[in-house]
């Protein structure tokens, strides 16, 4: 699900004059400290649509004429274009505090279609200098980001409220460093799974599949990846296993999706590892684009009662999903051995590939996109 960041205009983009309120010339346009360089950066290496949501008060009559406001705003939004920040979406409303409206923020009207269940709200920003702007918040399910440093109090909405700060760097150093944690479920006729991932864990976690050998699996991830993951998912068992680990694989794909969104920092590797007789080879790259290569050579073609095809498929989903690059390649006589040497070389690959380098500056491309 997208991410937002709904970000008011005065006081948070540009500086609000402290005598009328209204930036209504040239003379009082003054863009924010460094929120060009940041917002730009965001933008480029985040997944975050951008919403600006403002009161405009009267905007359209005679105390503030259109004539005053549109050469100002167009401009700004021209300036920031050609620095690629580019918004979704304008939200303007023209009332004034009095009418009390439900436009106005911290009413929420305008921004009626995020509330849809479309958006993931509860990782979703407001970033403003007003309390309205945290109450903005609260209302849709965000949290807040206060630009105001000035701000003592905050009353009933300290809960809401993440960040207080006026530095645009210290914002993007804020959501750079977010946890990587996801929780997300997915139900279906044939399958109820939820899971809690944490790619910063301490390697710890549950599994439940009700598939013995597919639990043990998983478990090479919580080990060997050094992540957190508690996992429960009631499938159809009574038919086989196919749709239980197909869709966890969907699942888990979306969950490391969602946890590498900024991809800052990020390693892109691979791992080799033997077991027994078994040699498995595993190539990950979380560059953004998906392609998944299987070769698995053994003559035994189960595992467990399970077809060995089955674990191709649980991979190709988490690659789709994940939108990742993943390359498996297994060699040896014994299925069990095989199929354990892959989930353990996987483990390590992506424990390696989603490390981050907190001192990186740049994406891991040449490209400047990821
Ligand atoms: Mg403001």
């Amino acid at each position: 699900m997208k991410k937002v960041l709904f970000i008011d205009r005065d006081g948070t983009l540009i500086s609000e004059p402290q005598d009328t309120f209204q930036v209504d010339n040239f003379g009082k346009l003054i863009f924010i400290k460094q929120v060009i360089t940041f917002l730009s950066k965001i933008r480029k290496e985040m997944d975050y649509e951008f919403v600006m949501v403002t009161n405009q008060d009267g905007l359209g009559t005679a105390s503030f004429p259109e004539s005053d406001f549109w050469p100002i705003q167009n401009f700004m939004m021209k300036v920031f274009e050609n620095e690629g920040i580019t918004f979704d979406a304008v939200f303007i409303d023209r009332s004034f505090p009095e009418q009390n409206l439900p436009t106005r923020k911290p009413g929420t009207a305008m921004v009626s279609k995020y509330l849809n269940g479309n958006y993931d709200l509860a990782n979703s920003f407001v970033i403003g200098d007003r309390i309205t702007d945290v109450e903005f918040a609260k209302n849709i399910g965000c949290k807040a980001i206060l630009f105001n440093s000035e701000t003592k109090e905050t009353g009933p909405y300290s809960s809401v409220i993440e960040l207080v700060t006026d530095s645009w760097e210290t914002i993007y150093n804020f959501l750079r460093g977010i946890d990587r944690k996801v929780i997300c479920k997915r139900t279906t006729s044939e399958t109820q799974i939820s899971l809690f991932l944490n790619l910063d864990g301490k390697g710890v976690g549950k599994v439940g599949t009700g598939i013995p050998f597919f639990d043990h699996m998983l478990e090479q991830l919580i080990r060997h990846g050094n992540m957190d993951l508690f996992l429960n998912a009631k499938g159809d068992l009574q038919i086989d296993s196919h749709h239980t680990i197909e869709d966890c694989g969907i699942l888990l794909g979306q969950a490391f999706y969602e946890a590498t969104t900024v991809k800052i920092g990020l390693n892109r590797y691979g791992f080799e590892l033997p077991m027994d007789e078994s040699l498995a080879k595993v190539a990950v790259d979380f560059g953004g684009r998906s392609y998944f290569k299987w070769s698995f050579k053994c003559p035994e073609t189960t595992v467990a009662d399970i077809p060995v095809s089955l674990f191709e498929h649980f991979f190709r989903s988490f690659a789709e999903h994940a939108r990742i690059n993943l390359h498996i390649k297994v060699k040896g006589r014994n299925a069990h051995h095989g199929i354990e040497a892959a989930f353990k070389a996987f483990a390590r690959a992506v424990k390696m590939a989603v490390q981050r380098n907190s001192f990186a500056t740049d994406l891991p491309t040449t490209k400047g996109l990821l």
